[in-house]
């Protein structure tokens, strides 16, 4: 078998898999490697935002998808005191106006092997320790060899590979744990996110997957103040036992065991690429930091990076410039919503500020949906606005 590839790309998640999707659809000769073999899990909230529908339904998969997973149009938000507000999930121009959860066991399998129909070549239990560029290729190392013009590194929130071949990306700035549940007597149709009994600043999430069941969990920021006092177990826990979890999960069992795993949400300030090597999804710090979703913007990356590797490919031009231009393709649709996500988040995810927010919210509407609006990417986020100022000018005028 051959070890020469056209483009390898490590990591088989939602972003790993989309960009191979399009590689592979466009004829390119693409090699997927996983250090998982699949059907894998990953720690996850399982929730879909609408952002992430186009691109399924472009590779062949929304109705799989939609068909396993739960359709929710409504969401809550309380706040420590326990007010909540709620919403529907807005319209967006190019996506169905719902969401979806989905357990990720299904979704990255559904979408991996949507990417080997369209002719990529997969191998799991493949752990890649290494790259080295060369000026005619690059040489991925794992328990054997493989070779390529292009390398686009999709491995997620574990930084080991990018810290090997000296990107240095930070450590990850939240932590966060689910677990499952199942016979949930009560449990609301839609989705919940929950700052009462969370360590803040964080949250906590309780996401149907139907009629009785649940994933739920909670993640916190790491501030510097607090990483060596609390867990992501610890937030759980202090979640889960919060009076309205406990009376909810009253005669819930939880299925199989607490989960925990980091999550980067530094794309702002970001590397994106190196000699011969483009990243994808998570691997870019590409999970949005107020909201904490990040399958959208792995697989809208992914897709970004296939189509500027067709163009490299085409050009045979893989120069620092070229590289370059894919920085700048991903800032322009990312880097407003990225930086204005961070200020509402240091702003927001406190005691007094979600106090006051959430029962304004409650009786302006139009303060959430704007908000919404901005985060699941209906709207242009503002580019020097502060969040402070949205919330004012929202509140005088109404
Ligand atoms: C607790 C939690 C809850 C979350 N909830 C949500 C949510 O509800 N909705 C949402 O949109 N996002 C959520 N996220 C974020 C979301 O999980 C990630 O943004 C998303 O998985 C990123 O996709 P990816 O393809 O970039 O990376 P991943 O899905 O992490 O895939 C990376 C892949 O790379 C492989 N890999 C890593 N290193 C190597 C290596 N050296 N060699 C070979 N293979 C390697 C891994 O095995 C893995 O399969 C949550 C994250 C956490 C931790």
């Amino acid at each position: 078998m051959s070890n020469r590839f056209d483009v390898v790309i490590v990591g088989a998640g939602p972003a790993g898999s989309s960009a191979a999707f399009y590689l592979a659809h466009a004829g390119v000769k693409v090699l997927l490697l996983d250090k998982a073999d699949f059907p894998r899990d990953k720690t996850c909230g399982d929730g879909l935002v609408p952002r992430a529908l186009p691109i399924l339904a472009e590779m062949g998969v929304v109705d799989a998808v939609t068909s396993r997973g739960c359709k929710l149009d409504h969401l809550q938000v309380s706040a420590p005191s326990g007010r909540s507000v709620h919403f529907d999930i807005p319209r967006l121009p190019h996506a169905p106006n719902h969401a979806l959860v989905i357990p990720r066991l299904e979704l990255d399998n559904l979408l991996l092997q949507r990417a080997i129909e369209s002719g990529v070549d997969f191998r799991g239990g493949v752990h890649v320790r290494a790259l080295q560029t060369e000026s005619d290729g690059v040489t991925v190392y794992a328990n054997e060899s493989y070779r390529a013009a292009l390398v686009i590194v999709a491995t997620g929130a574990n930084t080991a590979l990018l810290s090997s071949i000296g990107m240095n990306p930070p450590k990850p700035n939240i932590v966060a744990a689910r677990a499952y549940f199942e016979g949930i007597e009560a449990l609301p149709p839609y989705f919940q996110f929950r700052f009462d009994g969370v360590v803040l600043p964080g949250y906590g999430w309780v996401f149907p997957l139907s009629a009785s069941s649940a994933n739920i969990g909670a993640g916190f920021i790491r501030t510097g103040k607090r990483e060596h006092h609390q867990s992501a177990q610890t937030a759980f826990n202090s979640f889960i036992h919060s009076p309205v979890l406990k009376s909810m999960l009253g005669g819930a069992t939880q299925v199989g065991s607490l989960r925990s795993f980091p999550i980067r949400t530094d794309f702002a300030s970001a590397p994106t690429f190196t000699e011969r090597t483009l990243l994808v999804g998570e691997a870019a710090g590409l999970v949005n930091p107020l909201t904490g979703d990040g399958i959208d913007f792995a697989l809208e990356s992914g897709k970004i990076a296939a189509e500027h590797v067709l163009h490299m490919l085409r050009l045979g031009d893989i120069s620092r410039s070229q590289l370059q231009a894919y920085d700048t393709i991903l800032r322009q649709r990312y880097q407003n919503l990225f930086r204005f996500s961070q200020r509402v988040s240091h702003m927001a995810l406190n005691r007094r500020a979600l106090d006051w927010l959430v029962p304004l919210a409650a009786a302006r509407p139009k303060l959430p949906e704007a908000l919404v609006n901005i985060l699941l990417g209906a709207k242009p986020a503002p580019e020097h606005l502060s969040f402070l100022r949205i919330v004012k000018g929202v509140a005088a005028r109404l």
